[in-house]
């Protein structure tokens, strides 16, 4: 059996004039899953009875199911959702003035290994299959009560998302499809930790923002952090963002976790400057959420925004990302540690 969610709208026209029928009833079919939110085909008013019997016989459509939310006092929720064989994967919805962002896992657990990140403990479950990174939308945004829908899609909940590149660009494609979730490319951002392969080949192949999960300004620092800089290195990593093709008026985001002691020092910020000069950028500070398996410590507020501001000094626009949802352990790096304590 097929998950019609697992099927770009090309592979499902397939389907369907493999079954006798017009190829315009993928769109349809497409349009009462990720518009309508059906879950059946009885559901499809306008598909003949004969269709959906023969739909019924190779294909079915998947939904996921919410086992706990916690709500934060920031008003960030946090979603635990149950996948079919048990594993369970974290989502989170952070409203903001304007906006609402859904942030989505594309692995349970993840394989790279960061020293400052929970969902890294873990290990590697396993991929999401397309499905399941879609569902995740799916079912927050069928049980909004609020008027304003899901505006921001960001794929930084767990996993590394392009080590699941072939998963997450088929639902990268039916995010975007206008037959499919609608969301346009400007309004969703993927995260890595650097896998440089994987980053040319995403844009070579979809228009998507970026953002990438730097923590670090020189070689040995970035190496004890984040193992993946062993096997792609800064200079690698930053020839791959120069060249990374952007969007109109769009800049690439570079996630910089700060730690105290490790990466926090005014020389770092200088040389961040420096590494990053030429690349169409903005730097989102991401003071460190302390948790329960790392000894690292988040710096003072001073420490904070002093390196900002030589970020500010040197013209690059730079936030203090406000840490959303961590009395809930929603916040950046903290996913997974739920299921880690069970
Ligand atoms: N694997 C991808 C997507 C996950 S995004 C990536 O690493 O980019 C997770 C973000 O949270 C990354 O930018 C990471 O640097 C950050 N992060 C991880 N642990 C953190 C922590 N304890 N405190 C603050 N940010 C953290
Ligand atoms: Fe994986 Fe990203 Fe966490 Fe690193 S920061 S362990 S790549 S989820």
């Amino acid at each position: 059996m097929f998950d019609v969610k697992d099927m770009t709208i090309d592979e499902l026209q397939d389907l369907v004039l493999g079954l006798g029928e017009d190829r315009y009833r993928a769109s349809q079919i497409f349009g009462w899953v990720y518009q309508k939110g059906a879950t059946s085909f009885d559901e499809m008013t306008n598909l003949s009875k004969k269709l959906k019997e023969k739909l019924k016989k190779v294909c079915y459509i998947s939904q996921l199911h919410q086992v706990k939310e916690e709500n934060s006092n920031d008003g960030t929720r946090k979603f635990l959702i149950k996948l079919e064989d048990g594993c369970q994967i974290e989502t989170v919805l952070i409203p903001e003035s304007n906006r609402l962002t859904l942030c989505i896992s594309t692995q349970v657990g993840c394989a790279m290994g960061c020293k400052f990140c929970i969902t890294g403990k873990l290990g590697l479950i396993r991929n999401l299959k397309a499905s399941e990174i879609l569902n995740q939308i799916c079912l927050i945004r069928d049980s909004l009560t609020e008027k304003q829908g899901i505006s921001n899609l960001v794929l930084m909940g767990m996993g590394e998302p392009l080590a699941n590149y072939k998963n997450t660009i088929k639902a990268l494609r039916i995010i975007n499809d206008p037959h499919g979730l609608q969301f346009s490319n400007r309004k969703v951002t993927i995260s890595t930790a650097g896998l440089v392969p994987e980053m040319e080949r995403l844009g070579s192949e979809i228009e998507v923002n970026l953002a990438v999960s730097l923590n670090a300004t020189e070689d040995d620092t970035r190496d004890y952090l984040m193992p993946v800089n062993r096997r792609y290195p800064l200079n690698m990593l930053l020839n791959a963002c120069r060249k990374f093709p952007l969007l109109p008026r769009k800049r690439i985001t570079f996630e910089y976790v700060l730690i105290k002691g490790i990466n926090d020092d005014i020389d770092d910020a200088k040389r961040l400057a420096k590494i990053l000069r030429g690349i169409p950028c903005k730097i989102n500070i991401i003071p460190f959420n302390e948790h329960h398996t790392s000894d690292f410590k988040r710096p003072d507020n001073e420490a904070i925004k002093n390196f900002q501001q030589v970020l500010l000094d040197l013209n690059y626009t730079s936030i203090i990302r406000a840490s959303r949802g961590s009395d809930i352990l929603a916040a950046c790096g903290q996913l997974g540690g739920s299921l880690l304590l069970h």
